[in-house]
């Protein structure tokens, strides 16, 4: 992805300097929280203080301060990106559009949404409107995955973004209130509905960016395809369990995916979007 000289989004906070394995250094709530949870899951909370007060980021992937900047700038810039679009795109109808806080974060984060870890993935909170990301763990996730590629990783923006418009077009309060009104089978349906449609959303700033800024390379879209499929529910609950639950799927399978953010991507066009009332997903 072409991405370097652009505009950075001011809309950035980076809080990767707090609740990573230093920061419980000095203890605190933090840490017997975190001490807690580790020996609620059954592991051995002393070699994990141990590595708190060490300061030791073993078997954690080490990335250099330099590194970590070229990274948070590249999302910085997708953010960016993802502004001018969906400005240009809900002026167009006549609204503004709301920009969201993108927030950088290492091993945890709190949210309006309550606490979260890396290994719940990049995430976006409707309550205060900010989307989280460990870049980090991105990273080892698309290299577990197998979705290499720094446009992979402005989909996974690109989609999160996408959630974010949701919650402007009134879509994603639909959603909530129908939670506990149907039956959680129905409920997850809905939710897979969603999903997708975030996909979509990811599929048209794809399309508008690149009119705009021509940020495509030879290879990004079969980037975004891969990285789409890698997180198919299906294709993470064949690594995880080896089978697949039909009913416990919130994100559609890979296939589906792939189908509504290349919809997004060849179009541009909002109005094909509407994965509610499409018969077929
Ligand atoms: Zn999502």
């Amino acid at each position: 992805m072409r991405w370097q000289g652009r505009r950075t989004s001011s809309n950035v906070d980076d809080r990767r300097s707090i609740g990573g394995g230093k920061l419980a250094v000095g203890g605190g709530i933090g840490t017997i929280v975190i001490v807690v949870i580790i020996y609620l899951l059954g592991g051995n909370p002393g070699e994990i203080l141990n590595q708190l007060n060490l300061g030791d980021n073993s078997g954690q992937t080490v990335t250099t301060p330099a590194e970590e900047d070229e990274q948070a700038r590249f999302a910085s810039v997708v953010l960016a990106d993802c502004e001018d679009v969906w400005a240009q795109i809900f002026s167009e109808s006549g609204d503004t559009y709301r920009e969201p806080t993108l927030v950088l974060y290492s091993s945890q984060v709190s949210s309006a949404c309550g606490i979260s870890g890396s290994s719940t993935g990049p995430f976006y909170c409707p309550l205060d409107e900010k989307l989280y990301i460990d870049l980090n763990f991105l990273d080892q996730l698309q290299e577990k995955l197998n979705a290499p590629g720094d446009f992979a990783k402005a989909y996974v923006i690109a989609h999160e973004v996408g959630h974010h418009v949701q919650k402007l077009l009134g879509i994603m309060d639909q959603v909530q209130e129908l939670r506990g009104q149907v039956s959680e089978e129905e409920f997850n349906e809905v939710s897979v509905r969603l999903e997708l449609q975030a996909d979509f959303l990811a599929g048209v700033w794809a399309y508008h960016a690149e009119k705009m800024f021509g940020i495509l390379e030879e290879g990004d879209i079969q980037e975004a395809m891969n990285a789409a499929e890698a997180v198919g529910d299906d294709h993470i609950q064949m690594q995880t369990q080896g089978y697949i639950v039909p009913d416990a799927f919130t994100h559609g399978t890979s296939k589906q995916r792939l189908k509504w953010f290349m919809k997004g991507f060849k179009t541009g066009d909002m109005s094909l979007g509407d994965t509610f009332s499409a018969k077929t997903l």
